[in-house]
């Protein structure tokens, strides 16, 4: 068989990898504690459940429209004008299987040889993965440590080129847990007027994950973007519902037939009662996000007070996500070695920071999505290891 060259271009997820063979020890009676795949470990609230088996037994058994129900669009159109104060219209958004459908869809749309798409780094891998796939070039945006990993606006501008075409935001961040500065942010804005046929796609898949006093700083909320602006936001992590496999985009009005005619090609449409639970997970009652959200901020200074307390590791402490993600340096160990011994020797799964991009060589991304007295035990773990 001869496959496509741009096949070999597509890298992957390794927290899929690694989750992979966290199993593989587990089946062989191995004690692993999986702090490695970016995961909620609640379940969805119940009444999203029951609106799904409702649609069910209502009988919406069929294709929807590939853009996605109208009421569903409507509620998050709703969703949006309440929570960041921005009037979305419902036939900009685009209801799709994850959030990674809406990331797929951006940059397949701007990609190809001779273009240029920038992406965070470290960052969520499936960025660089995908544009390399589209045979773009991938140019990083670097995000450092002594910068809460928030990015340098003068320094994404000073990295735009006449071939640039995309610009990939993500805040709160994968992997690193950080928050986009707001003054940043009005700079970057500020200073891509200055650029107007370069598009941005803002990954806010996190948005309701925050803490301290960190307010979530929207790139809709900025006027003079709307009209090149990709919005990326799901279920996914605000409701635990990973599986359900639900998300979708905000698009400027031109490129929403873009974004249709890719979903007809690929999916068709999302499934029907997953949009039916969709609209009740956004429209109705909001408490278990924040029971999610406490539990989340209570993890984290657990994990971050404990990361800090193993020799070799030095933790700041993320504003968002639910991620940590310590500088190893200390250890003496490269990213992928530490990832290996912990899951090896110590039943730890985390994933490796160089596995981010190059920039996160030196780190090591922990998963605070796991029970508090998982992460008590998986830190005892780590000291113990490290200290062998
Ligand atoms: N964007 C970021 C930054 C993520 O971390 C993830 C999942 O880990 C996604 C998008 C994809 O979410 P989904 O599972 O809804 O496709």
């Amino acid at each position: 068989m001869q496959l496509a060259e741009r096949m070999s271009l597509l890298g992957t997820e390794s927290a899929f990898e690694v989750l992979a063979r966290a199993k593989a020890l587990e089946a062989q009676g191995k004690s692993i504690i999986s702090l490695g795949i970016g995961e909620p470990d609640f379940k969805s609230p119940p009444h999203v459940v029951a609106a799904a088996q409702k649609a069910l037994a209502d009988g919406h058994h069929g294709y929807t429209p590939a853009n996605g129900i109208l009421p569903l669009r409507e509620a998050v159109a709703a969703d949006l004008a309440t929570r960041r104060g921005a009037k979305v219209h419902p036939d900009q958004v685009v209801v799709v299987p994850g959030g990674k459908v809406t990331m797929f869809f951006a940059i397949m749309m701007f990609g190809e040889p001779g273009a240029e798409i920038m992406y965070p780094d470290p960052g969520f891998p499936i960025y660089a993965s995908v544009i390399n796939f589209s045979g773009a070039l991938a140019v990083p945006i670097p995000l450092r440590e002594e910068d809460a990993f928030s990015f340098r606006a003068e320094e994404v501008l000073g990295r735009i080129t006449p071939r640039t075409r995309l610009i990939i935001l993500n805040s709160p961040a994968n992997p690193t847990g950080g928050v986009v500065a707001k003054a940043e942010m009005d700079k970057l804005v500020a200073g891509l007027a200055r650029f107007p046929e370069v598009a941005v796609m803002s990954d806010e898949i996190y948005s309701r994950l925050l803490y301290d006093n960190h307010a979530h700083v929207s790139a809709l909320e900025y006027e003079s973007l709307r009209d090149r602006l990709i919005l990326l936001d799901g279920w996914s992590k605000t409701y635990a519902m990973t599986g359900w496999r639900l998300g979708y985009g905000v698009w400027p009005a031109e490129l929403v037939p873009h974004a249709t005619r890719l979903a007809i090609n690929c999916h068709s449409c999302v499934n029907a009662a997953a949009q039916y639970a969709a609209i009740a997970a956004i429209a109705g009652p909001q408490d278990s996000v924040e029971a999610m959200r406490q539990s989340f901020d209570e993890r984290r200074r657990l994990i971050v007070e404990e990361l800090n307390r193993i020799p070799g590791f030095r933790c700041i402490r993320p504003g968002g996500a639910f991620y940590a993600f310590p500088n190893i340096t200390g250890t003496g160990l490269s990213s992928a070695a530490i990832q290996d011994k912990l899951l090896n020797e110590a039943g730890v799964a985390t994933i490796s920071g160089a596995s981010f991009g190059s920039y996160g060589e030196g780190y090591l991304r922990f998963s605070y999505a796991n029970s508090l007295e998982n992460i008590r035990e998986a830190m005892r773990r780590v000291r113990a290891c490290l200290a062998a």
